[in-house]
C-alpha cells in the first residue's frame, strides 16, 4: 500500500502536482513509443526535440512572450544568473539593484563583481519584512544598465505590490517563487528568470526570458562565459552543451496542466484564495502572527510565527502529526513558513488554516489554566 503523501507546504524544491507525476510515471519506460525513457534518450534526438521545442510554445502561451523574447533552459539554478544578469546586460559597468532579502542581496553581491552595482533602496534596516520603499529608484535607473529586483522574496514571503517605474531602463526580475503563479505583465520587463524548483517543475532548471534586443550583440562582458552567454544560447535552443533534459521534460509537463487549469490568471485566482485563507487564520490568532508586513505579503510564501521557538516547534510537530511537512522556517529567520504553491491545494490551505486556529485556542485555554 502506498503511504500517504504529505500536505507539501515546502518552498523548494516544492510540491509538484499529482497528475503530473503520475503522467511522468506512465512514460517513463516508454515515452509515447519511442521505446526509450525520456531520460535515455539524446537530448539531439527528434523525440526530444519535440518535447523542448513543446515546452517553449506552452511556457510562450502562458505568458504570452512573442519572438522579441528568447526562452531558455538553463542548468546552475538561479544563482548562477546572478552573475549572468551583470555579464549580459552591464554595458556601461552600472546597475541598480533593489534590495528586498536575501537572495536579491546575493544578486546584488554577485554583480559588484564585474561592476558598480547600486544599492537603489533597501529593507535590510526592517530585516525584510516588507519591500523597500521606490522612491528615487525611476531617478537613479538612468545611469543605470538595468534596475534589479527579486520580486517575491521566498524567505521573508514578501511581494512587490507594484514593479518599480524604470523609464527606458530595463528591468530584470528574479521571479522564482511566483513564476507562473500569476500573470506577468511581460511589457513592463527587460529580462524575467526563474529556477524552476520553486512553482515550475524539478531542481535543475532555470527558465531565462530575454528580449533579444538586449543581448544582440553578445554578453556585455568579454569575461561571460560561454555557458552564460544567452544569445548564444538562445541560436542554440539552449542546447550550447547537454540541457536538463528531464527537468525540462517535467516543466513542459507542469505548463500543460497549468493551460488545463486555466492559465495564469485561474492560477492567480486560486493563489490568492489560498493565501487569504492562511492569512485569516493568522490575523484571527492570538497566538501567532505574520511576519511580513500586510502591504507586502505575499500570496506565495506566508511566513508566521509564535514569536517563541518552544511554541514554534511545538506547532510544527503538531503540523507534522497531521501529515503536513515543509512548515519550518527558512535557517535565516525561523519560525514557520508555508509556501502555497500552484499544486498545493486550497483544501490543504484549509487544513493549515485550521491547524492555525487549532493551535490559537489550545494555547489559549492552556494559558487560562
Ligand atoms: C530559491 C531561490 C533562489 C535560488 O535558487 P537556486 O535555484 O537554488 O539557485 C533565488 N531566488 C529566489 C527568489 C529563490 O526563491
Amino acid at each position: 500500500m502506498e503511504t500517504q503523501r504529505l500536505h507539501n507546504f515546502n518552498a523548494g524544491p516544492a510540491a509538484l502536482p499529482r497528475e503530473v507525476l503520475e503522467t511522468a510515471q506512465q512514460e517513463l519506460l516508454n515515452y509515447q513509443g519511442t521505446g526509450l525513457s525520456v531520460l535515455e534518450m539524446s537530448h539531439r534526438s527528434a523525440a526530444y526535440q519535440e518535447i523542448i521545442d513543446a515546452t517553449e510554445a506552452s511556457l510562450r502561451r502562458l505568458l504570452g512572450l512573442d519572438e522579441r523574447w528568447a526562452v531558455l533552459f538553463l542548468q546552475g539554478g538561479a544563482t548562477l544568473e546572478f552573475a549572468g544578469v551583470p555579464l549580459n546586460l552591464m554595458r556601461t559597468g552600472r546597475a541598480g539593484y533593489v534590495v528586498s532579502g536575501h537572495f536579491a542581496q546575493k544578486a546584488q553581491e554577485e554583480a559588484a563583481r564585474y561592476g558598480k552595482s547600486l544599492v537603489l533602496a533597501s529593507s535590510e534596516s526592517t530585516g525584510f519584512d516588507r519591500i523597500p520603499s521606490l522612491e528615487g529608484v525611476e531617478a537613479a535607473a538612468a545611469g543605470c544598465d538595468y534596475v534589479y529586483i527579486c520580486q517575491n522574496n521566498t524567505i521573508f514571503g514578501t511581494t512587490f505590490s507594484e514593479l518599480p517605474a524604470c523609464g527606458d531602463t530595463p528591468l530584470v526580475a528574479d521571479v522564482s517563487s511566483m513564476f507562473l503563479g500569476c500573470p506577468l505583465d511581460v511589457e513592463r520587463y527587460g529580462v524575467i528568470y526563474a529556477g524552476a524548483q520553486k512553482n515550475a517543475g524539478p531542481a535543475g532548471t532555470c527558465v531565462v526570458c530575454v528580449r533579444r534586443e538586449l543581448v544582440e550583440g553578445g554578453p556585455a562582458l568579454a569575461a561571460c562565459p560561454t555557458y552564460l552567454n544567452w544569445e548564444l544560447e538562445a541560436r542554440k535552443g539552449s542546447m550550447y552543451n547537454t540541457p536538463n533534459t528531464f527537468g525540462i521534460y517535467m516543466s513542459g509537463l507542469v505548463f500543460d496542466w497549468i493551460e488545463r487549469q486555466g492559465g495564469l490568471a485561474a492560477m492567480e485566482a486560486r493563489n490568492r484564495a489560498k493565501a487569504q485563507v492562511v492569512y485569516d487564520a493568522l490575523d484571527a490568532s492570538d497566538v501567532l502572527h505574520g511576519t511580513a508586513e500586510k502591504c507586502s505579503r505575499s500570496f506565495m510564501n506566508v511566513t508566521f510565527t509564535s514569536g517563541t521557538p518552544e511554541l514554534d516547534a511545538e506547532f510544527l510537530s503538531m503540523a507534522a502529526a497531521a501529515h503536513m511537512t515543509g512548515l519550518k522556517g527558512h535557517r535565516l529567520v525561523g519560525g514557520m513558513r508555508a509556501s502555497l504553491y500552484n499544486a498545493v491545494t486550497l483544501e490543504e490551505a484549509q487544513l493549515l488554516a485550521a491547524l492555525i486556529d487549532e493551535f490559537g485556542s489550545t494555547h489559549t485555554r492552556a494559558e487560562s489554566h
